[in-house]
C-alpha cells in the first residue's frame, strides 16, 4: 500500500485536532493509503519536541521550511495563525505537496487569489478546514434540500455566534490583528458563509454592518496597557442567492451564553429545516402540513456516522467531524474525489467576506463579481 507522509505545522487547538484525526482515521476507516506521521513543525522547539513525542509524530522541527523541504513528507497540515497560511502554503504548493490549510484560506483575497492560483498550477490535492460541513446531519440536510423536501428554497437565515471575546478584558491576540487575522467576519463568519453555499448555492450580492464594539483590549492577560483594536467584533449582512433564495447572516464573538452557535433555519415552499452545531447530531424538519417539527437523531443510516458507532443517538463530537474531514482528503489523495472544500471553494469564501467588508465600508450593495 502506497505511504503517506504527514507534516503538521503548529500545535495549538488545531493542531491538535488535526493529530487527533490523523491518528484516528485510520482505525475508523480502511484507507488506500497507510499514513506516515512523519513530521511535525512548531515555533517553539520544545514544544515541538514535546507534541511529537507525544502524538506519534518521527520528526520534530522548529522551522516549518525543514519540514515542508522533508522528502518524507507528502502532505503539508497548516494549523497556524491565519497570516501564515499564504507563505506555508505557498512554499507547499512550490515543492508540488498536498495542503490541507485551516480556514479561513487567508487574510486578503490577493493572498488567496495567489493560493489558488499556486495551487491550480500544482496540480496537487488541497483542503481547507471547513469541517463542520463534513457532519453527517449537515449531509442529510444538503440531500433533504437537494431532493425537494423543502421545494423551492426562498430563506436562508444563518448566524455563528460564540462568546469567547464577549468579556471586554480578554486580551489582544493574534484573533484581533488585522494583518493576522479578521474578526469575527474571519474567525466564524467564513464557516457560515461555506456552509450557505453549500447548502443553497452562490450568493450573488451582500449589503452589510460589522462593528468594533470594544476598541481597546488589553495587550496581554491582566496588564493594564491597552491595545487598540479596529477588527470587526460583530457583523450582519443580507445575501441575495444566485438562485433567488434571500438570506440573512451575522456573526459575532461578544454574544454571551453561545459557545459554537453555528445555526441556520432554510425555509422553502413545502418546508423548513433547522441545525445548531451546538446539538450537532440533530436536525430539526418541519414539512408542511405536519403538526410541529419532527426531530432527525443522528444514527448509522448515516454512512458518516456508521462509520464510528453502529449505535443510533450516541452522538458524534467536534473532533469527529474533523476525522470525516481527513478522510475525505485522504479518498482524494488517492483519487477518489468526493467534493470537499478545496483552494476553489476556499477562494470563493474569501470573495464572499471580501465583498461583505466592501458593502460594510461603502453601506451598499455590493455584487460577488465587483470584487
Ligand atoms: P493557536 O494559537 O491555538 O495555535 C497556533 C499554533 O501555531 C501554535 O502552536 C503556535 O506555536 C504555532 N505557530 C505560530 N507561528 C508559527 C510558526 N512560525 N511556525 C510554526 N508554528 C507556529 O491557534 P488555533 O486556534 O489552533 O488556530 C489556528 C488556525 O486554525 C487558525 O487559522 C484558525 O482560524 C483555525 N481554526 C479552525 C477551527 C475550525 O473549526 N476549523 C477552529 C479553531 C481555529
Amino acid at each position: 500500500m502506497r505511504e503517506l507522509g504527514i507534516g503538521l505545522i503548529g500545535t495549538g487547538f488545531m493542531g491538535r485536532a488535526h493529530a487527533l484525526a490523523f491518528r484516528n482515521v485510520s482505525a475508523v476507516f480502511e484507507l488506500p493509503l497507510k499514513l506516515n506521521l512523519a513530521a511535525l513543525a512548531d515555533a517553539d522547539p520544545q514544544r515541538a519536541r514535546h507534541c511529537a513525542d507525544a502524538w506519534g509524530f518521527a520528526t520534530a522541527h522548529s522551522d516549518w521550511q525543514q519540514l515542508i523541504d522533508d522528502p518524507k513528507v507528502n502532505l503539508i497540515a497548516i494549523t497556524t495563525p491565519n497570516h501564515l497560511h499564504y507563505p506555508m502554503a505557498m512554499a507547499a504548493l512550490a515543492a508540488g505537496k498536498a495542503v490541507y490549510c485551516e480556514k479561513p484560506l487567508a487574510v486578503s483575497l490577493e493572498q488567496a487569489s495567489a493560493m489558488r492560483e499556486a495551487a491550480r498550477s500544482a496540480g496537487v490535492v488541497t483542503r481547507v478546514g471547513y469541517n463542520y460541513q463534513h457532519n453527517p446531519m449537515i449531509v442529510l440536510a444538503r440531500e433533504l434540500i437537494k431532493n425537494g423536501e423543502l421545494g423551492e428554497i426562498i430563506s436562508f437565515q444563518g448566524e455563528f455566534s460564540e462568546d469567547f471575546m464577549a468579556d471586554p478584558t480578554s486580551p489582544w491576540s493574534w484573533r484581533c490583528d488585522p494583518n493576522h487575522a479578521g474578526g469575527a467576519l474571519a474567525d466564524l463568519g467564513s464557516h457560515l458563509l461555506s456552509m450557505a453555499r453549500y447548502l443553497i448555492g452562490e450568493v450573488e450580492a451582500v449589503c452589510a454592518d460589522t462593528q468594533t464594539v470594544h476598541s481597546q483590549r488589553p495587550e496581554s492577560p491582566g496588564s493594564t496597557v491597552l491595545k487598540p483594536i479596529a477588527i470587526d467584533d460583530q457583523v450582519h449582512a443580507l445575501l441575495r442567492f444566485a438562485n433567488g433564495a434571500r438570506g440573512t447572516f451575522s456573526s459575532s464573538w461578544l454574544k454571551h451564553g453561545y459557545k459554537n452557535h453555528l445555526s441556520f433555519e432554510i425555509s422553502g415552499t413545502r418546508g423548513t429545516l433547522a441545525f445548531d452545531q451546538e446539538r450537532l447530531n440533530e436536525l430539526r424538519l418541519f414539512r408542511a402540513g405536519q403538526d410541529g417539527f419532527q426531530r432527525l437523531l443522528a444514527g448509522p443510516n448515516l454512512p458518516g456516522y456508521a462509520a464510528f458507532s453502529p449505535a443510533p443517538g450516541h452522538q458524534l463530537g467536534y473532533n469527529e467531524l474533523k476525522t470525516l474531514e481527513v478522510h475525505d482528503l485522504i479518498m482524494a489523495l488517492a483519487g477518489d474525489s468526493r467534493g470537499g472544500t478545496d483552494f476553489e471553494q476556499a477562494w470563493a469564501v474569501e470573495r464572499l467576506a471580501t465583498a461583505i467588508r466592501l458593502a460594510a465600508r461603502e453601506q451598499r450593495w455590493v455584487r460577488i463579481e465587483e470584487v
